[in-house]
Formats: C-alpha cells, structure tokens, sequence
C-alpha cells in the first residue's frame, strides 16, 4: 500500500492505541479521517511499465521499502492491506494474511504445509470445522490426524509425536487452546519444543507450529511470543465483535505469511471490501470490548459457581492453584477471557427449561460479540458428536456454553438468576 506515515509514529506499543489507526494515513484518502472502502475488483495503471512493474512486484517480491500496487482484488486490495498491516501490529507480528472466514484461514494453513503420506498432530477437543476438516478432505489426501491427549504434559505430547510418526513425517502441529467448549489448556512452548525435536528426525523437516487464538484473542494470548510460527483466529468472534461478519486472519513472519497468500489468491479466499473495513473499524474498540466482557465474565463465572442449581463452571480464573493447567495459564495468558460453559443440576429438560426463561442472553452458537450468548452445547455446537465423545470432552446433557458480552453485569446476573429458578 502506497504512503503510511502512521507508521512512523515512534514507540506506539499500546494496543488500544494501535488497535485505532495503526497503518493508516489520511493523506492516501483525501484527508478522509477513516478509511474508504475501496469498491473495485481491479486497478488500472498510469502506463505499461506501470503494469509491468506491479507484476513483477507481485511475482517476484518488490524491493525493499517500496510497496507493490495493486493488481486484482482477489490478490489483494487496498482494505485487506491495511487490516492485515493493523491486525499483524495487534497480534506483534511481522505480517498477516486476512481471509473470508476462520475456516478459510485454516484450510490454508493446512493445505499450504500438509501433503499426502503426512501426518498432522492436534490437540483435543477441536472446533468442529477443524476436526471435519482433518478427518474429511485431509483424511482423504492420504493424511493422518493424531490427538494429543494432554497438551500440558510432556509424556503425552512425546507418545502423540510417535503415534504421528509411525504414519509418516509430521508436517504440521495444530494447537486450539484454550479449546472450545471446554477451557482445555495447551502448553505452546512444550509443544514448539517438540516440534524442534521433531524437525531432527525428519532430516531438517519441522513440523510447523499452529496455534487457533480464537478463543482469548490477540490481547489475552500472544502464541507467537510462546513459540507458535502462525497465529491464527476467527475475526468472526472477539476481534469483529458485533457478531455480523465472517472473516479470519493468520499472523506471524514473513517468509510464512507470504505462501499463504499466495495460496489464497489460487483457493479464492480473500476477505472482501467491505467485510475488511466492517472488521478495521471492529477493531477499533476490541481493546475496551475486550477489558468490559472480561471484566462481566469474572462477575457472571463467580455468580453461577456459587449457585445451588449450577454442578461446575469451567472459568479459566477458577483453575486449581498447583495444577499443570494453571501454572501453563499463568506463564501463556493475560486474561480467562468471556466464553465459558457451565453445568447445571439436571439434565436436558432442565437446561431447556432455564434457557426458554431467559430474556437478555440470545440462544445463539457462535461468542465474542457485544450480545452475550448461550447455547445448549449438546444439541447445538456439538450435535453431531457421539454421546461418547462428548462425554471425553467434558460435554453432556446438563452443559450450556455462555460468551459474555459488554451489556451491564447485573443485568446478566439477574437474567440468569431468574432463568435457574425456572429449574424445578
Ligand atoms: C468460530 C471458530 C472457528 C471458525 O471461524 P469461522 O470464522 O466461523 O470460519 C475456528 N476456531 C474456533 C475456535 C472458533 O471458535
């Protein structure tokens, strides 16, 4: 992207401050304070050596501190530039590659360092998608899926890695922490330690190192400072905020960012005009968002814990003192984050009986927006799941998921309460 004189602000570290005008200078837009949404699909040259010049730029990389111009806006576009320039700040990346949904993002990461004979390593319990996604299409290309059983424990990640090898070299290791619905918790570095093992074995081959930081988001979780090669996160959830846009974006070094969207530009991907300037103003407030829903989960986790008709709540901040889980939480996070699950005393009817009382939680998969909502985990995210895999990720009948949003705490205290005395 041409000119962007915000980006010589010296010693601008804070990612509110960022988070506002990072990468932006209102001279390239006619002194617009925001930026415009550039509707094109492809951009016209002053002159043939012009075009010429943005090809080979494209191609073959433009040279140092000059930027490339645009050429098509399946390969990139002047929205897309900016709220990948802004995101990789908030993430303390080098660069980052935005596509049309976490899904995209994903399917990219995966089919840009995976291929047939492979095997990949994951953590366990997966976002749907991702595990539909190993176990279908992939499972097909010829590659294998191994679960880690316990990413905090050593033992277990070494006895995942020698299952994985036994089915060919590991290509890539998949990190979801914390997982969803559950909280599970991952060790980045443990797992990046093992990684480098790995790469020994496999004559300089390393597995690269993904971590899915959809669930705390770039302010509370930094995978990258841990260890991880790429970030990646749903900009559907905490960074868009408003639950009403699909996106997703990868962060990390260059030399891995690049491929990426060169993968991206062949599969289609790219996150549109529109949807990228919807997620740049998102951003804006993600920081304030962020510190107001952490602030209302600490409140709504310590209401339910202490509630009669509540089993157990799987708040991060309530993780046991003394536990491997912990003290990896304590080293690897900044906060517990807003989306949690809970289980009540009972069963189904129960928990639909508490849900259908409630007036301010919308019944709603999906987390992260300003709305704070619930849903019936069992019958909803993880409908298609066997009763028995469920019951392995801590999922049953009595648990409903909550992502707290930024409306007022005692608002959703008094919702839930009214709700739980709805259970017999
Ligand atoms: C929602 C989600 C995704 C997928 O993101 P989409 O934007 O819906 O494609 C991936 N991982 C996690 C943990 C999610 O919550």
């Amino acid at each position: 992207m041409s000119g962007s004189g915000s980006d010589d602000v010296r010693g601008v570290r804070h990612p509110d401050t960022l988070a506002v005008g990072y990468g932006y200078d209102p001279q390239d837009a006619f002194g617009a304070v925001k930026p415009p949404i550039v509707l094109t699909s492809t951009f016209a040259y002053p002159s043939a050596a012009a075009a010429k010049q943005a090809h080979r730029d494209y191609f073959d990389g433009a040279a140092p501190g000059r930027e490339a111009g645009f050429i098509y806006a399946r390969l990139d576009h002047p929205g897309l530039a900016l709220l990948e320039k802004r995101f990789a700040a908030l993430d303390g990346a080098e660069e980052a590659a935005a596509f049309a949904s976490g899904m995209a993002a994903i399917s990219a990461v995966l089919l840009a360092h995976l291929k047939p004979g492979d095997s990949v390593l994951h953590t366990r319990p997966l976002y749907g998608g991702t595990h539909g996604l190993l176990h279908g299409p992939l499972a097909g290309l010829g590659i294998t899926a191994v679960a880690i059983g316990d990413g905090v424990d050593d033992a277990s990640v070494a006895q995942a890695v020698e299952t994985a090898s036994a089915h060919g070299p590991v290509g890539l290791i998949f990190v979801e922490t914390p997982a969803n619905p559950t909280n599970g918790i991952a060790d980045i570095a443990l797992i990046a330690r093992a990684a480098d093992a790995l790469a020994a074995r496999q004559g300089g081959r390393r597995p690269v190192v993904v971590v899915d930081n959809t669930f705390l988001g770039s302010l509370l979780q930094a995978p990258l400072a841990h260890g991880a090669d790429l970030s990646m996160t749903s900009l559907t959830k905490y960074a868009g905020g408003h639950s009403d846009l699909i996106g997703g974006a990868v962060s990390g070094p260059a030399a891995l960012i690049g491929p990426l969207r060169r993968l991206r530009t062949l599969l289609g991907t790219h996150l549109d005009p529109f949807t990228s300037w919807l997620a740049l103003r998102s951003l804006e407030t993600f920081p304030l968002r962020n510190a107001r829903a952490n602030a209302n989960a600490a409140v709504v986790a310590a209401f339910l814990r202490d509630h009669a008709k509540v089993a157990s709540v799987s708040y991060l901040g309530f993780l046991k003192a003394g536990t491997p889980a912990r003290a990896v939480f304590d080293r690897q996070c900044t906060g517990a984050g807003s989306t949690f699950s809970f289980r009540i005393r009972g069963g189904e009817s129960e928990a639909f009986a508490m849900l259908d009382r409630l007036q301010v939680f919308r019944m709603a998969v999906s987390l992260g927006g300003t709305e704070s909502l619930i849903c019936h985990s069992a019958t909803t995210t993880h409908y298609s799941v066997p009763p028995e895999i469920r019951a392995e990720v801590g999922v049953d009948d009595a648990t409903l998921r909550i992502s707290v949003g930024i409306e007022h705490p005692d608002d959703l205290v008094a919702d839930l309460a009214s709700a739980l005395d709805a259970i017999p």
